[in-house]
């Protein structure tokens, strides 16, 4: 059964931040939208999930006042934030050298010392990290991996091991195939300073869940209809409009159409005509990020730590998320999963092994979270491109084709990768719909 209603403008694929961005600013606008989605949920690979009394983010996670976009959300909803890993009484340690070390005060301040030099590069690459242009890169950086770069830094092993970490953290894939310029462009977004990097990467996050915000932006978005359950399967223009053929053999039509999918997944569904090659070559490519992130619950007090490791472990960073005599939560991220050698997701006594150079002696009861790179609705965590793949795909990855626009913090221009890249994109496409509509 197809639906052609002549009141909608735009058939909206794909209810994360950036669709849903895309939406309430299309109704700002004046203009009606449907919004289809393949999950249960909006938010994408934003997702809050309930779990033993806690709103867990199994997705995107911490947002930052250096994250322009995002935090006018949270200003506009007065979304309530908070500071995460809390500060007080927090044991910080690296993994260095087969053992842990903990970091004093001074030892932190020397290991951002180090991730300064580390992304000094990024001065003369991102000299105007909000515009979007490259700078001169005589060194060819910009084809350098984050495994190159590292192999030519020098500091003292703790310090280095701490950086590698810091690495697997913002590649949250293996550092052969992540683009160095990824790490570089974070440094530049953040005032070129590493302190203020890793604020903005890992210091506030959402009190009750990006949950909240998601549905704050979608409230207020007036749509003709929200599809949820709704996987497309097919996109085909026309000279009159664009058809969106859904799995279950609906159709929805409308004068335009957004594509709000992640780049990894844009090969999934079949358009008609077909997709630029730069955008078809992306999404065959993939971007890089193809990490772990999971909720391990193991048994006691472990007390309030966050434990940096580098890429020979199988467990890049561990941090609490709460923790009392009864039990703790920890945050473990893992930037190669292949690493864990667990049989599968929830695999306690693979993690347990995983997290024995970390914390000794710890002993894992269970494991909540989502696999993220097996998910055929995402095949992969956050946008990291490999190297060389920034030069050859954006803008392209966000470049209009007839009728179809295109939203996503993959292609984001400035936070890419991030939420606050989603509603960058969020905006820029309504506003393009728009113009395009009018004309
Ligand atoms: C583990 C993890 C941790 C992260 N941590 C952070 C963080 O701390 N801070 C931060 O800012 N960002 C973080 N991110 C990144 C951030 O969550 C994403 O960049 C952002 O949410 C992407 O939004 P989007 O709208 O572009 O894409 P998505 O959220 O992926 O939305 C795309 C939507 O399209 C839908 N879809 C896919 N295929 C179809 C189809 N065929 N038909 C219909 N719908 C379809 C999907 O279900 C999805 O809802 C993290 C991501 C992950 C995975």
């Amino acid at each position: 059964m197809a639906t052609s209603d002549s009141a909608v403008d735009v058939v909206i694929v794909g209810g994360g931040f950036a669709g849903v961005t895309a939406a309430r600013e299309l109704s700002v606008r004046g203009r009606r939208a449907v919004l289809v989605e393949a999950r249960d949920r909006l938010g994408g690979r934003a997702y809050t999930k309930d779990h033993d009394g806690h709103p867990m983010e199994f997705g995107g996670t911490w947002v930052h006042p250096l994250q322009p976009h995002v935090w006018s959300e949270i200003d506009r909803y007065a979304i309530e934030t908070e500071t995460f890993p809390v500060l007080e009484g927090l044991r910080q340690s690296v993994v260095s050298d087969g053992r842990v070390v903990d970091l004093s005060d001074d030892d932190a301040a020397r290991a951002l010392e180090a991730f300064d030099e580390f992304c000094a590069p990024g001065m003369t690459l991102f000299p105007e990290p909000f515009l979007e242009t490259v700078g001169p890169d005589p060194e060819g950086l910009g084809e350098r991996s984050m495994r190159e770069q590292l192999d030519t830094f020098k500091a003292e092993p703790a310090l280095r091991d701490w950086v590698e970490g810091m690495c697997c953290l913002v590649a949250f894939g293996p550092l052969d195939q992540s683009g160095a310029t990824e790490i570089f462009r974070c440094y530049a977004l953040a005032g070129y300073s590493a302190a203020q990097a890793m604020a903005a990467l890992s210091a506030t996050k959402l009190v009750k869940g990006t949950r909240e915000l998601i549905n704050s932006i979608a409230g207020q978005a007036n749509l003709a209809d929200v599809r949820l359950n709704s996987p497309v399967r097919r996109v085909i223009q026309t000279d009159d409009g664009v058809r969106v053929e859904l799995e279950s053999g609906e159709a929805v039509s409308a004068p335009t159409a957004l594509i709000a999918l992640p780049m990894n997944v844009l090969n999934s569904v079949e358009f008609e005509p077909g997709l630029s090659e730069i955008k078809q070559t992306a999404s065959a490519d993939r971007h890089a990020g193809a990490g772990m992130k999971c909720f391990v619950r193991v048994k006691g007090d472990i007390g309030n730590v966050s434990i940096v490791a580098p890429e020979a472990q199988a467990v890049n960073f561990a941090v609490t998320y709460d923790h009392g005599r009864d039990g703790s939560w920890l945050i473990v991220f893992s930037a190669n999963p292949k690493k864990l050698k667990m049989t599968q997701f929830d695999d306690v006594q693979g993690m347990q092994t995983a997290l024995q150079p970390l914390l000794p002696g710890v002993e894992v009861e269970s494991i909540v979270g989502w696999d993220w790179s097996n998910d055929p609705l995402a095949l992969g965590t956050w946008c990291i491109y490999r190297p060389g793949q920034l030069a050859k795909v954006l803008p392209d990855l966000r470049t209009t084709e007839g009728r179809l626009f295109f939203a996503g913090a993959d292609s984001a221009s400035t936070w890419r990768g991030f939420i606050d890249g989603a509603i960058e994109s969020g905006y820029r496409s309504a506003r393009d719909i728009d113009s395009y509509l009018t004309s």
